[in-house]
């Protein structure tokens, strides 16, 4: 667990205790999108999607995490502004799949406010499907080359993590291995699926 303690009085009302311990992904942010303060299930999370790296280092307290949304970012920068300003509370759902695991999370999104303090979101993401990845990869043993497109980079969807066959926006295939093993050059956008489901544009 980490918090600015600047951003203390803005989580008055929460019981911190049930915020630390809660299975949940649980994580601060000032109106920037700041990080400002994380619980122990984010750690846990954090090093399950970026093993070997130290947490500390690559997500200290102040960093943005806007960082981290790549093309999903107009649509949360969308989504933060609309919570903070007609103060409601927002949800979303969202996939974070792993090589061989299918994974869905529910992200329920809290405006905050305290007398004197800048505004910020409380973010709780609460996961509720794991089961093994019902797609059959569509090549057992993929060649970089064909996913590669005229630039030279291999497009993953941010969303379902599936990959784009060169530049043919109607081909996304599940890769576990570049899953696993993410290859040089890759780059992140939205398969269609995905965007016209989870991130239609207004
Ligand atoms: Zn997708």
């Amino acid at each position: 667990m980490r918090l600015d303690p600047a951003f203390a009085p803005l989580l008055q009302g929460f019981d911190l205790e049930v915020l630390n311990k809660s299975t949940a992904t649980i994580y601060g942010i000032w109106s920037d999108t700041r990080l400002a303060y994380y619980n122990d299930a984010w750690e846990r999370f954090a090093h399950i999607n970026h093993p070997g790296v130290d947490l500390a280092t690559r997500w200290p307290l102040g960093r943005p995490i806007r960082e981290a949304f790549g093309p999903l970012e107009a649509f949360y920068d969308d989504a933060f502004a609309h919570v903070l300003d007609d103060k409601v509370v927002w949800h979303h759902d969202f996939q974070c799949n792993s090589a061989q695991r299918f994974r869905m999370y529910h992200m329920a999104v809290y405006p905050l406010q305290a007398p004197g303090a800048e505004r910020g979101l409380l973010l709780i993401n609460s996961l509720t499907v794991d089961h093994p990845h019902p797609d059959t990869p569509t090549l057992p043993d993929p060649l970089a080359e064909h996913y590669r497109n005229a630039k030279g980079l291999i497009t993953m969807c941010s969303h379902c993590r599936r990959t784009r066959q060169g530049d043919d926006d109607t081909h996304w295939d599940w890769v576990p291995n570049f899953v696993e093993h993410p290859p040089d050059d890759l780059s992140h956008g939205l398969c269609n699926i995905c965007l016209d489901f989870y991130y239609p544009r207004p």
